[in-house]
């Protein structure tokens, strides 16, 4: 599919036709089990201006908070207990902890966890950080593009830049992570030409995963009064994006639940998503994590409640990259 088809299919009213593509090639590609990830949402600080995003450093109006690490391992401990295979680490991007800091807590949850997966979320770091995570035990790294419109890119994060971003992207794989982009949907400014680039980009990248959401409102940043990225579109988006890079991870993300909490991650499993994440961050963290307003809590029962309800099963596996990374002449499946 060529950048004009994609914009096509994204203005396409018969978005059921779209969905039922998707969902079909979700089951050749990935089977009908979805893959459950506990999540850590660790510290709320964050050294970025992101004009969309709750816990840019300019916002004076949460409370900020870290865990500390054995805090970090409980929860750790506990997602393992739930029989989850995945542990997600998200925070801001935070300084605070140090390459050190951050190897030791992936390194302990790893030992006290045979067999676990360590997502990190950890945002831009230098080179050799992510080298460090690595050898502790780090398997996967979520790093979304955001938009791959530079100029829009730019004006969004300051101080940052579409091209270091995709570099990154390049060197954790080089590293040998299994690696996640993604992108927002429905950004002041953004055109449907903008969200087949960020689709076409996230197919060349080949991405092992892709978090992929709707923009929603925050009240205390400078888009706080733009609406929300529309539900249907960003299912389109979706949809587009398990199409073409087919056995990619997708999750059903929780802001799909902040804008239709009965429908909206469900609708997302139909438009080919196979993942969920339910978040363990207790409570009293929780409500400062304010990436966006209104944000759903999605715990372990609704994970379950929203499988069962979309007919799928619950993988027992780790839910690893299902990509093949033998060099072309070595691949017997391309
Ligand atoms: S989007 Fe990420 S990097 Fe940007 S301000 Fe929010 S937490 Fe920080």
């Amino acid at each position: 599919m060529n950048k004009k088809e994609i914009i096509a299919r994204l203005e396409t009213e018969n978005s059921n036709q779209l969905f039922n593509e998707a969902d079909k090639i979700r089951e050749a590609c990935l089977g009908n089990e979805v893959h459950i990830r506990g999540i850590i949402e660790f510290s709320n600080y964050c050294c970025r201006s992101c004009l969309y995003c709750g816990l840019r450093k300019e916002n004076k109006g949460i409370s900020r908070y870290r865990m500390s690490g054995e805090e970090i391992i409980k929860l750790a401990n506990e997602i393992t207990n739930f029989g989850l295979k995945t542990v997600v680490l998200q925070s801001g991007d935070d300084f605070a902890f140090t390459q050190k800091t951050l190897s030791t807590i992936i390194n302990k949850i790893k030992k006290e966890n045979p067999g676990v997966a360590i997502t990190l979320s950890v945002g831009e770091r230098p080179p050799d950080d992510y080298k460090a995570f690595k050898d502790a035990g780090a398997d996967r790294y979520l790093l979304k593009h955001e938009t791959a419109n530079p100029e829009l890119y730019q004006r969004l994060h300051p101080g940052q830049s579409l091209k270091r971003r995709l570099e990154i992207l390049e060197y954790l794989k080089k590293l040998n992570y299994q690696v996640g982009a993604g992108n927002i949907v429905g950004l002041r400014g953004q055109a449907l030409e903008d969200l087949a680039d960020d689709i076409l980009l996230m197919k060349m990248l080949d991405v092992d995963m892709a978090g992929i959401g709707p923009f929603i409102p925050q009240r205390d940043t400078p888009l706080s009064d733009f609406p929300s990225g529309p539900l249907k579109l960003t299912l389109k988006v979706l949809a587009l994006t398990r199409i073409l890079t087919k056995n990619s991870h997708l999750p059903a993300t929780t802001a799909l639940a902040t804008l239709d909490s009965a429908q909206g991650q469900l609708s997302g499993f139909k438009a080919g998503c196979n993942v969920i994440m339910p978040d363990f961050t207790p409570e009293y963290y929780r409500k400062d994590y304010v990436i966006y307003d209104h944000k759903r809590r999605v715990d372990l029962e609704r994970a379950k409640e929203l499988i069962f309800k979309a007919r799928r099963l619950i993988s027992a596996d780790r839910g690893d990259s299902l990509k093949c990374r033998k060099p072309q002449e070595a691949c017997v499946c391309r």
